[in-house]
């Protein structure tokens, strides 16, 4: 039988970067990707926090805008933050190009290969896939596997030690529409990069919307946590859509492209990481519940996965796997995820919430200097943060 030293399911952030920095350190490495073209059919608005290109060596021509800043607005008001810059591309680029530099690295990326199951045996790991174009199945043997086929990995069927029962309640339906306007749009939507929480009201469901400006698109779109029939889904975004038409491109004709995709918005899952099988990115449940982000952390973790196999060649690399991502997310991202569904739960405590961080430079100046990772003093600061809000918000 075919064998590899690591095998990769999905080529997106976090398959890519693992295949990048695996093949870089000299580990033979085969991803399967089921897409034909690595990235043509993502999703995504494409949001990519200041200083990723430079973290993760990506050349500068995949980032269409720098937008300085981020408009986070209620039903109330707009709040607007300097964070920047902050990177817009699409995830044809992004993939696309981590893929590439991947293959440059010498890592071998199989697509149209469409992940089956995997078994263990005395040798290692035994992955069977189906080659779509010519219509087989095949096995490969690996020493390490890691999973990051993202939202739709139905992981319990896959290896029963990764069942997460509450999976399935935190998964997001979401569309978007690529909005390509005739002429350039009002010149305040290329400076900023814009959330949206509110109620709707044609269902009373919260909804998170967003709008992200593109080279010559803008992404408009949102989601909700929970299955959504395809109709409700479009009234809901044309409604959306029409709102940021009259503000930032009325009058201007414009063409659509439609496009719907799960995203995760739970905890993250409670074990990533047994027998030498790792499962990282959106499968894992790297996702920022408040804002919908997981391109930081998918590649985060494709990156630990990669030291992790290099550091215990020919033996176990699950382990100090998943003890390198949940030292690096686990506590952020169950905060944000705390932080979510008390928001959720009564919407006038996002203004509550907004208005505190518009009034507290300490936080921003934390954010500036430290934007991907909090020291525990900082930590402590945002909880206190966050208490401060909650108690307020219960006087509302
Ligand atoms: C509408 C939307 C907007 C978003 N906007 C942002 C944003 O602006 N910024 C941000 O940071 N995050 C955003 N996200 C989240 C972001 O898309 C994910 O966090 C990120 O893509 C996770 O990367 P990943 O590598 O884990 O998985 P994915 O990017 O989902 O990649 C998984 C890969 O696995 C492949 N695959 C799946 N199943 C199989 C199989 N059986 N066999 C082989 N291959 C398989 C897929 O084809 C895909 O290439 C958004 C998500 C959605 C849905």
């Amino acid at each position: 039988m075919e064998s590899t030293e690591l095998l990769i399911v999905g080529c997106g952030p976090a398959g890519g970067t693992a295949a990048r920095e695996a093949a870089r350190r000299g580990i033979e490495t085969v991803v399967l990707e089921r897409d034909p073209v690595v990235g043509a059919k993502r999703v995504c608005a494409a949001g990519l926090r200041p200083g990723f290109c430079e973290e993760f060596d990506l050349p500068r021509e995949i980032v269409h805008l720098d937008p300085p800043t981020i408009t986070l607005t209620t039903v109330k008001r707009t709040y607007a933050f300097q964070l920047g810059p902050s990177h817009t591309t699409t995830r044809e680029e992004l993939d696309g190009t981590i893929g590439a530099l991947a293959t440059r690295e010498g890592a071998e990326i199989r697509t149209s290969a469409l992940f089956r199951s995997l078994r263990r045996d005395r040798d290692g790991i035994v992955v069977e896939y189906a080659d779509t174009v010519a219509g087989t199945r095949r096995t490969i043997r690996a020493r390490s596997v890691f999973l990051a086929q993202g939202s739709s990995a139905r992981l319990d069927e896959v290896d029963p030690r990764f069942r997460y029962p509450a999976w399935s309640a935190g998964l997001i339906t979401c569309l978007q529409y690529r909005v390509y306007p005739e002429r350039p749009a009002d010149p305040r939507a290329y400076g900023r990069l814009e959330l949206h929480y509110y109620v709707s009201p044609r269902s009373g469901r919260n909804v998170i919307a967003w709008m992200f400006p593109k080279r010559d698109h803008l992404a408009i779109g949102l989601g909700i946590q929970a299955k959504v029939p395809g109709a409700e889904l479009r009234a809901e975004l044309d409604a959306f859509n029409l709102t940021v038409e009259r503000r930032l491109f009325a009058g201007i004709p414009f063409t659509i492209r439609n496009e719907g995709n799960l995203l995760y918005g739970g905890l993250p899952r409670p074990t990533i990481g047994g027998d030498g099988v790792m499962v990282g990115g959106t499968a894992a449940g790297l996702v920022d519940a408040t804002t919908g982000e997981g391109i930081h952390e998918a590649a985060i973790s494709g990156r630990i996965a990669a030291e992790a196999v290099a550091a215990e060649r020919g033996g176990d690399a699950a382990p100090a796997y998943e003890r390198g991502v949940k030292q690096a997310f686990y506590g952020r991202l169950r905060h944000r995820h705390k932080l979510m569904t008390l928001l959720e739960r009564k919407p006038v405590r996002f203004d509550v919430l907004f208005r505190q961080l518009e009034e507290s430079p300490r936080f921003f100046e934390l954010l500036q200097r430290d934007r991907n990772a909090f020291t525990p003093l900082e930590w402590l600061y945002l909880y206190g943060q966050a208490a401060k809000f909650s108690l307020s918000a219960l006087r509302v």
